[in-house]
């Protein structure tokens, strides 16, 4: 379609183009990655400011953002405490005086007496009356007329580029769209009475008189619900893009040979339940093609994430080729090790396990068993990224908590297996339940399994919230459990985000909990302890005969004693949702019934408070990380900064989530039916941001 080669054309040029446009001009709009005029169009204001009316100075209150106007009686630079340019307007109802940190002496000099000002900014209650800090002002002429009759759009920014340049900016972008409109994509896809494209960018740019300015301010007005659609659809279509990209490349299949799965459920000391069945069936399917595997396993803490992971590195095996299993701890990454190598090693799997802290002697002997391919089964944590371990013939990456770590690293071990011209098959797995409005977005590009079932027999874990003050008691408690044979965990304050001083705060209750429960063996583990001695602390605690763990956040994650049956969690109230939720999970994995108590020092925040709450509530993940989400915002969940996702602009995945259905159906029907619209739209959207999700 002509239309359609020619999209957005006139956009496509170059910012640095227009008249008046010089080079620090360009490298500030550049930092902000504007570089054509449709990147000025699509950078649509994050507000709105009502500068419609002049409020008298009478009827200012501090607090209030709003437009006055007043006539200079005084301005004066005063060095108390920090130089400043201060002036006095008056409009006969009332005065205010405008202070300013930062001025030019010719601003001071243009501020005489008698000279009409109309100024917008935040009122605030200063030492001598009403005043504003550094407000936007400028002269009025006697004959001027009334204000704007619309709203100001407030653009975001960056240092050295003035409100008032984006919006000379942006009337110049739109004055190129009057002449030559966008392309709608999806004009043809939206149910009657959505705007337009053009109309959409028109009013956000330039609200026209009559606007509901609370309608923008809830985010929630048609040109955004349009602009939002647009910008979702130009995610989910880069995201799947990539993956199609992908599923192009070549893998491996990956078989059972001689009945080894079967050998392995035999082995087990359990049935796998329908849901782990079913992920497995999934993944089984997956492998044995000749595109890679990009597979998504989710499942809540204590699912049985772990013996999927196992038998699917059996395949690889059985087929001669390798498996590199990444953790994002030491000790999960042990744990990993030994879980493997009691299900796998007996039926002939040879595992070899790679850290950062190992002796070069045995790194040495990994790296070349690696490499020679004398080993099938690589376990270990970042380490496996380096440039110095080389794979025989990786055909398969399991990643377990992927959140932890970043796209780029899982590119760096995906390019491991690509010497061949193969690419290996991708499994994550996730303890974390991504809310399904998130994982309809932003994992597009993966495909999913889900085990929404526990194995039988697990009672959901009870939580108790719990005031400091009954400490005494709650230490009574402790005792009285682990007399009965049972374990406790009992986590320690977050001190900071410092290893050093969790740690020792780890060590001084360790100690005094000793004191208070002599009879109870007390143990200690913390992220300062050297390997070695975390896994001879998380063995004996394994065995029994550690019946009580003092630990710091480093358990968050995998470890698994179904024994303990008791958790304490101290300052519950500094924790996130997702972090609790994973601790908690650290109980409940065995047949007894268990118990999490979180310890929180009053007075509790609303956030704090409704963060326990939830989890006394439930114990469902899903659930769970559906109201972490509305608590902390999708950036967060994601960890956006990390994954490299594509930043949104207008789109907010919680206020926007009702449009997720309509996004889905029409960028699948884009791919399908209109695949030529695809790379404009992405285009238009995702600016730069595209590399970084290939992955
Ligand atoms: P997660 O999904 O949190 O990684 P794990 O893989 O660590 O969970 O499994 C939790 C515990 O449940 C482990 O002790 C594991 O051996 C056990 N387990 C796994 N699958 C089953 C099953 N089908 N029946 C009983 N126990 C199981
Ligand atoms: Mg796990």
């Amino acid at each position: 379609m002509n239309a359609n080669r020619n999209a957005d054309a006139a956009l496509e040029r170059p910012i640095a183009a227009l008249p008046g446009v010089g080079p620090r001009l360009t490298e500030r709009l550049a930092r902000l990655g504007l570089t054509r005029l449709g990147d000025l169009l699509c950078w649509l204001p994050q507000r709105y400011e009502d500068r419609t009316s002049i409020v008298p100075l009478g009827a200012v209150a501090p607090g209030q953002k709003v437009l006055v106007e007043g006539t200079v009686e005084l301005a004066e630079v005063v060095y108390r405490r920090r130089r400043s340019l201060l002036c006095r307007i008056a409009d006969g109802t009332g005065a205010i005086t405008l202070r300013f940190f930062h001025f030019t002496p010719a601003q001071a000099r243009g501020l005489q007496r008698g000279v009409r000002l109309r100024c917008f900014g935040e009122v605030r209650a200063g030492p001598t009356g009403l005043e504003m800090v550094h407000p936007e002002y400028r002269a009025v002429a006697p004959d001027e007329g009334p204000p704007s009759a619309t709203l100001t759009p407030v653009y975001p920014t960056t240092e050295g580029l003035t409100q008032q340049r984006l919006r000379q900016l942006a009337a110049r972008a739109l004055a190129v769209l009057e002449r030559e409109p966008l392309v709608d994509h999806l004009a043809d896809q939206l149910p009657p009475g959505w705007p337009s494209i053009n109309a959409a960018l028109q009013g956000l740019h330039r609200p026209p008189q009559g606007t509901e300015a609370g309608l923008l301010e809830s985010g929630k007005h048609p040109w955004q619900r349009r602009i939002a659609l647009e910008e979702l659809i130009a995610q989910r279509l880069s995201l799947k893009r990539s993956s199609l990209a992908v599923r192009t490349e070549r893998a491996t299949p990956l078989r059972d040979t001689g009945g080894r799965l079967a050998a392995l459920e035999r082995s087990l000391p359990f049935r796998l339940t329908g849901a782990q069945r079913r992920a497995l069936d999934e993944i089984v399917a997956d492998l044995g093609r000749e595109t890679p595997m990009l597979r998504l396993l989710q499942g809540d803490v204590g699912s049985g994430k772990t013996v999927i992971a196992a038998a699917a590195s059996l395949l690889a095996a059985a087929s001669g080729r390798q498996t590199a299993v990444m953790a994002p701890t030491e000790l999960l990454a042990e744990q990993h090790f030994l879980n493997f190598a009691r299900w796998l090693e007996p039926i002939g799997v040879r595992l070899a396990f790679l850290t950062g802290s190992q002796s070069p002697a045995a790194r040495a002997q990994v790296l070349h068993a690696l490499e020679t391919g004398d080993a099938d089964v690589a376990i270990g944590t970042h380490a496996l990224f380096q440039e110095a371990v080389r794979f025989r013939d990786l055909a398969l990456v399991i990643v377990d908590e992927q959140h932890r770590f970043g796209v780029a690293q899982r590119l760096s071990l995906k390019n491991k297996g690509d010497a061949d011209g193969r690419s290996p098959h991708q499994l994550i797995m996730t303890a974390t339940p991504i809310p399904r409005t998130l994982a309809m977005t932003a994992y597009a590009d993966l495909d999913c399994s889900i085990i929404d079932e526990l194995p039988p027999g697990r009672e959901p874990v009870r939580t108790v919230v719990m005031p400091e003050e009954r400490r005494a008691r709650l230490v009574e408690r402790v005792g009285a459990h682990c007399r009965t044979g049972q374990q406790a965990y009992w986590v320690c304050p977050l001190v900071e985000e410092s290893d050093t001083l969790d740690s020792r705060a780890a060590s001084e209750l360790s100690a005094s909990l000793a004191a208070a429960l002599p009879e109870v063996s007390v143990g200690l583990i913390h992220g300062r302890m050297r390997p070695a001695e975390k896994e001879a602390v998380m063995r004996a605690f394994k065995a029994g005969a550690v019946q009580l763990l003092v630990a710091t956040t480093v358990i968050e994650v995998g470890v698994d004693v179904p024994n303990a049956t008791l958790m304490i969690i101290e300052n519950a109230e500094r924790m996130g949702l997702a972090q609790l939720h994973q601790l908690r999970g650290r109980v409940g994995r065995g047949l007894a019934a268990s118990t999490c108590v979180l310890l929180y020092k009053p007075p509790l925040s609303d956030v704090a408070a409704e963060r326990l709450r939830v989890l006394k509530a439930t114990n469902d993940g899903f659930e769970v990380a559906e109201k972490d989400l509305e608590l902390r915002g999708p950036g967060e969940v994601l960890g956006t900064r990390q994954t490299g996702l594509p930043q949104l602009r207008v789109a907010d995945l919680l206020r926007d989530a009702d449009l997720l259905p309509q996004v889905i159906a029409i960028s699948d029907r884009l791919l399908e039916r209109h695949p030529e619209r695809v790379e404009p739209l992405i285009r238009r959207w995702t600016k730069g941001t595209t590399e970084y999700a290939k992955v």
